[in-house]
């Protein structure tokens, strides 16, 4: 049997299990998927502990996302993002970073392009910085709104390397939105337990807006509420997380992830 496992600090919430275990069920491998609480002191004896075990891969959750860029040999992408959440180890020890790809395919999964839209990104955090360089490389122009503006700024100026960003804070998106294609909450806001909060209402939104908001933790956030008010089209956090894991399963495993058992393995979990 072949393990892998998802390092976490706290990871017990950590929905990696149900959703790889359910691929590996589907496709009749013999695999085992693991959640392991590993403090971030520990994480280079447990990466390289996984590695002379044999594990087939590895997921990082927070707080050792970061940390892991010191341990591996990171992807171009992962280096840029400065977060690893994905490690295979058929060739060494390297980190990929697969967020960017999974918001991408959710995107890509409702029919919408990135390439010359023109995109509201709220948030600067981890997360964001994967959308970020995600979109400008694939030919969208980056707005990047951010509560701490100076965090919004210095991503824009790190973006604009590789293609189009502007920063802003959070105030006076009204107009901002009107010019807008689609609008992404990679913020923590409406993620429970205060799953009332939202940045933006459907007053400020238009029936052509494509809204994704990357939370998950309720699916339906009160954000993806007042698109549908406006009649705007919705994209929730479970499609990222799924693509973003399917990604990394396409990584380890060389196989064509079974995207919907996933998903519905994680919906289900959700509920
Ligand atoms: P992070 O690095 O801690 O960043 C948090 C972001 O949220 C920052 O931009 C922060 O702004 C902003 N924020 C927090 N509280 C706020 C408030 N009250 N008002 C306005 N802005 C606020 O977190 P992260 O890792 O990027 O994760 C962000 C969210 O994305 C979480 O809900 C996480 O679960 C979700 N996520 C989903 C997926 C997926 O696959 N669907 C993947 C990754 C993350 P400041 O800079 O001003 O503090």
């Amino acid at each position: 049997m072949k393990l892998f496992g998802v390092l976490g600090d706290p990871v017990s919430h950590s929905l990696s299990p149900v959703m790889h275990n359910a691929a590996f069920k589907a496709l009749g491998m013999d695999c085992a998927y693991h959640a392991f609480r590993v403090r971030p002191e520990n994480l280079k004896d447990a990466i390289h502990g996984a590695y002379a075990l044999g594990f087939g891969g590895l997921n990082l959750t927070i707080p050792l996302k970061e940390k892991a860029l010191e341990i591996v040999k990171p992807s171009v992408a992962a280096k840029e993002i400065g977060a690893v959440n994905t490690v295979d180890f058929k060739d060494g020890i390297v980190g990929y970073n697969t967020d960017g790809i999974g918001a991408k395919k959710a995107l890509a999964e409702s029919g919408i392009e990135i390439d010359g839209k023109n995109v509201l990104l709220l948030g600067a955090g981890g997360a964001a910085r994967a959308l970020a360089f995600q979109l400008a490389r694939d030919g969208a122009s980056v707005n990047i709104a951010n509560r701490t503006v100076e965090r919004a700024q210095a991503l824009a100026s790190e973006v604009n390397k590789v293609g189009r960003a502007k920063a802003l804070g959070l105030e006076n998106l009204r107009s901002l939105i009107k010019e807008c294609d689609i609008l992404i909450n990679s913020t923590a806001v409406g993620m429970f337990p205060e799953v009332s909060g939202t940045i933006v209402s459907s007053d400020m939104m238009h029936s052509d807006l494509v809204v994704f908001d990357i939370v998950y933790n309720p699916v339906e956030t009160g954000l993806l509420r007042e698109a549908r008010k406006a009649g705007a089209r919705t994209i929730d956090g479970v499609k990222m997380l799924v693509h973003q894991g399917a990604e990394a399963f396409r990584i380890w495993t060389g196989k064509i992830p079974p995207v919907d058992v996933m998903e519905k393995a994680v919906r289900e979990k959700l509920k």
